[in-house]
């Protein structure tokens, strides 16, 4: 882990613009992301992880911190097997046991298949991150197609409904369920309508199925970013708001997917044990205007 004063700041980032799916060794400016100062404390040892979209990004930083924790994991990634194989290398070089499973989570029969994988593999699940998502910034209304409203709704809220529904069976009290949602869910933003919808909905399920499942002791939480240096953000953004990214921030720089993966552990580890239905925003100080 970096310390704070070595992320770059806003004025650092020039418009690298990368083709959908973007591939995280290929951005000029890499993601600090494997934590290599983290003084991991066991927190998660014999506990067995999924994380979706785990390859990139916050997901492999959340893969790398739960490996350092102890945990076993599975990462479910849907395009460049480079990035994935770099993940796991990065987890197994921490110690760590990771299953690869390239599949779209936007059909629910590929999510039972991830868990009864992971089942084979392990021979159980403790802890679901869904984190996996699709977006793509459009000018307009008009020019957000069928396709893509329905691939954006299928990956972001069908794929974390499909997910649970399918690790539900195997989770046992102390179990977690975690959800990533985003600052835009609360805040909106005008070229990710689409997205932004189903980040709302990702709080608002989290909410109801913390509510629901409180009986049996599984804690369901999520974690809202705000804007995090991401292969997504290069690939789906507009050039304007790729350069200077992050600037309204407090810090005049965007968060780095280490700076998440730490909340992801507490979450995931009994540290949270009274906490279930947050929403916890981790934003660099780019506040909801509800919060
Ligand atoms: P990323 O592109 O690095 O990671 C996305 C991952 O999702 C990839 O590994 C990809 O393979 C996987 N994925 C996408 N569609 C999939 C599908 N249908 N099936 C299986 N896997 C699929 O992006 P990221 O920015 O690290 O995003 C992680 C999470 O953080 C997402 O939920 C995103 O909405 C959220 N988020 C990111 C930001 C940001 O600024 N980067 C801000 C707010 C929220």
């Amino acid at each position: 882990m970096a310390t704070p004063d070595q992320y770059p700041l806003s004025k650092e980032f020039k418009a690298q613009v990368l083709p959908y799916p973007p591939k995280q060794s290929e951005m000029h400016i890499q993601p600090f992301s494997d934590l290599s100062t983290y003084k991991a404390a066991g927190k998660l040892q014999g506990k067995t992880a999924i994380i979706t979209g785990g390859a990139t990004g916050i997901g492999r930083a959340i893969s790398i911190a739960f490996v350092k924790e102890g945990a076993e994991i599975t990462i479910v990634y849907n395009s460049n097997d480079e990035d994935a194989d770099e993940t796991k290398r990065l987890c197994e070089a921490n110690g760590g046991k990771c299953l690869i499973i390239k599949t779209d989570v936007s059909e629910a029969e590929n999510c039972r298949q991830i868990v009864a994988q992971t089942l084979a593999e392990y021979g159980k699940l403790d802890i679901l991150v869904n984190n996996a998502a699709y977006q793509m910034s459009q000018k307009s209304l008009e020019e957000i197609t069928e396709e893509q409203l329905t691939r954006t709704f299928r990956t972001n809220i069908f794929g974390y409904f499909f997910m649970a529904q399918a690790a539900l069976p195997h989770l046992q009290k102390g179990s977690v369920i975690i959800n990533t949602g985003s600052i835009v869910g609360k805040t909106g933003i005008p070229i990710l309508i689409d997205y932004s919808a189903t980040k709302g909905a990702v709080h608002a399920f989290t909410k109801s199925l913390a509510l629901n499942l409180g009986e049996r002791g599984i804690r369901v939480n999520c974690v809202i970013p705000g804007p995090v240096w991401t292969p997504n953000i290069t690939a789906t953004m507009p050039p304007e708001e790729i350069n200077n990214y992050g600037h309204e921030t407090v810090f005049s720089r965007p968060g780095q997917p280490e700076e998440l993966a730490p909340m992801y552990v507490m979450l995931a580890s009994d540290d949270s044990s009274f906490m279930t239905g947050s929403l916890i925003e981790i934003t660099g100080g780019k506040l909801s205007s509800d919060s």
